[in-house]
């Protein structure tokens, strides 16, 4: 066994590493010689790029991450590994906070990981701390989780990270670690420009899922959509002749009362579905999820606040029954399928009425935020330019693969009949051997 592989396994009792992306990046942040930009899908792994790294150098790193409950959650479950980690940040009291401080003071400190929100960087009470860690060369990495809040193009933009290009010019020769999962080419451009990233090393998984079958579904033309859906659910759990099925899925709904509904006349169908919604008292959100989990539930019907940190393999199916409001939610929100690697079905069911109703709601919540700040942003146009991406998804007679890897810059995919279009032409040319040209030769 390599010592890498015997690190891995003495620090976090992992045999292997997720996959060779994870294990290059963590070679290359190792090296130290470059900056690093990760982008990887949720659950890929993401912290041990920086958290090995961290327990096989000398002094200490520096992990950048939005919120305090993240931060809370890493850092338990560094204790539990007996890896010195620990937060500096506006909740923690003031006999903790001495007690870091001095640790951080001290000739040789024991702490490996210190987690810290982007809030916290700025405050000038912490400042002196860093510098002197420099100075003392004391500071192995810097990490910036969830990168992509750096960006006005992001879904979550949040200002106090644009400071972090501040900080790092204040902390020469530390090299930058910048990891996120989602992240559009412009986004990304924004990432290595922000955080002022000197020629990073790039390690991207490609957006292409050759396991997700996509299509497109218009509603309306539907006699009886529900009824629709309900086929498409039984074949993607392979539910047909009776058997009990495999795995489960996601339907996706904009609506509280959509869920209901759906759920309901699915249900009445005969597959067991639950509503997930923020008009739910807590407690039956989180009985519906377990059930989900669980597999008691086939179905779970929900808005998009379902979903985040869920991290379930055999997802077979997820179907959007209202558009999704961007390309990029979309492909994350479909990608909770076949996270095993396994065929799954990512359908949406299109409307052009709820386009309409959409695209209205996108403007108005835009306005909104211009008329409260008195300006129009980048973000703005952003929004309107995603939403019209996923429509231009939908509706364009093209692969649908190509257009999601296109949206994020990759280059195109080999398809191969894993959607709609392609697998239609496909059949198109079965069905017509001889082509018009070669008629009456
Ligand atoms: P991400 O930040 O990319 O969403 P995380 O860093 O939170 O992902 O990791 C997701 C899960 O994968 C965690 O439970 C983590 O312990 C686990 N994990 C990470 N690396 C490995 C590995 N090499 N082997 C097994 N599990 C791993
Ligand atoms: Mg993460
Ligand atoms: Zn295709």
């Amino acid at each position: 066994m390599t010592s890498l592989k015997q690190a891995l396994k003495t620090h976090f009792g992992f045999n292997n590493f997720r996959s060779k992306l994870q294990e290059d990046v963590i070679k290359a942040v190792l090296r130290g010689d470059r900056d690093v930009f990760v982008c990887m899908p949720t659950g890929a792994g993401k912290s041990l790029c920086y958290q090995l790294p961290a327990m096989l150098s000398e002094g200490i790193t520096l992990v950048i991450s939005p919120l305090i409950a993240l931060i809370q959650d890493q850092v338990d479950h560094m204790k539990e590994l007996n890896i010195p980690a620990c937060s500096i940040n506006s909740k923690l009291g003031v006999g903790e906070r001495r007690l870091i401080l001095a640790d951080l003071g001290s000739s040789s400190p024991k702490l490996k990981l210190l987690y810290i929100t982007p809030e916290m960087v700025a405050s000038p009470s912490f400042q002196p701390c860093l510098t002197d860690l420099c100075s003392r060369s004391l500071l192995s990495y810097l990490a910036v989780d969830e990168a992509h809040c750096v960006s006005q193009w992001g879904h979550d933009f949040r200002p106090d990270y644009l400071k972090l290009g501040e900080l790092r010019a204040r902390l020469p020769g530390v090299p930058c670690l910048a990891l996120t999962a989602t992240a559009p080419k412009n986004v990304q451009e924004d990432i290595v420009k922000s955080l002022r990233l000197n020629s990073p090393l790039s390690f991207v998984t490609p957006v292409f899922r050759s396991n997700l079958h996509y299509d497109v579904i218009f509603r309306d033309l539907l006699p009886n959509p529900y009824v629709h859906l309900h086929a498409f659910i039984k074949k993607a759990l392979a539910m047909e002749n009776n058997s009990k099925g495999q795995g489960c899925g996601i339907v996706y709904c904009r609506t509280r009362e959509g869920c209901e509904t759906v759920a309901y006349q699915l249900t009445k169908l005969g597959v067991s579905a639950k509503p997930y919604h923020a008009g739910l008292k807590a407690g039956d959100r989180t009985e519906a999820q377990n059930d989900w989990m669980q597999g008691k539930v086939l179905v779970i019907v929900a808005t998009i606040s379902f979903g985040m940190g869920v991290d379930k393999a055999n997802v077979r199916f997820v179907a959007h029954w209202n558009l999704a409001k961007s390309l990029a939610s979309y492909y994350q929100e479909s990608g909770r399928a076949g996270r095993d690697g396994l065929p799954s079905s990512c359908r949406t069911y299109y409307s052009p009425k709820d386009k309409e109703q959409i695209n209205f709601l996108i403007r108005q919540e835009v306005a909104r935020r211009q008329e409260k700040r008195g300006s129009a942003k980048e973000s703005d146009k952003s929004a309107i330019t995603d939403f019209e991406a996923m429509v231009l998804f939908c509706e364009q007679e093209s692969c649908r693969h190509a257009s999601i890897s296109k949206f994020f810059g990759d280059k195109t995919p080999n398809c191969a009949g894993a959607c709609d279009f392609c697998q239609q032409r496909a059949q198109r040319s079965l069905r017509l051997p001889a082509g018009p040209l070669r008629r009456g030769k």
